[in-house]
């Protein structure tokens, strides 16, 4: 049997996810990023992404907006501001904010503003993208 470590993920709203995984895979600030068993304690920063989560041999996939990740030895929680699985993923919506996006990215906009709209269509491209995975 694989090695494994315990994950909890967690939003405002929810426990999202709590069980023994054998890999996670996630979208840092600094790219993508695998962690298995044992790696070494640090705290990184989650960007918005899909997560892929190795459990009992199957691989599970959601969507991370912005967040931590603490890793100790005892396990690795991720916070994330908002985390939905493919089956929650309302397609409709997703589009919508996209097109609200991109739009809004057309015009001339403060730095700030393009922050915003550059990541919510950042979060609608990857619900878009995960939704198509749902089994
Ligand atoms: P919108 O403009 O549609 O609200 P958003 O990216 O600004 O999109 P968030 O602030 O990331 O929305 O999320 C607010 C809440 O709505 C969270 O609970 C999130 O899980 C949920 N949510 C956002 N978009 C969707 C979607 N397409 N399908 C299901 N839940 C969604």
């Amino acid at each position: 049997m694989a090695s494994t470590f315990k994950l909890e993920i967690a939003t405002p709203d929810r426990r999202f996810f709590s069980g023994d995984v054998e890999m996670v895979i996630l979208k840092t600030p600094d790219g993508e990023m695998g962690i298995l068993k044992d790696h070494a304690p640090s705290v990184v920063a989650v960007d918005i992404g899909p997560i892929k989560i190795l459990q009992d041999g199957e691989w599970l996939e959601a969507v991370l907006n912005e967040g931590f990740m603490e890793i100790t030895k005892e396990k690795t929680v991720i916070l994330s501001d908002t985390a939905e699985w493919p089956n929650e993923i309302d397609v409709n919506r997703a589009n919508a904010a996209k097109d609200r996006a991109e739009e809004r990215l057309q015009r001339q906009l403060a730095q700030m503003e393009f922050a915003r709209s550059r990541a919510a269509l950042a979060r609608a491209m990857t619900r878009l993208k995960v939704s198509k995975n749902v089994k």
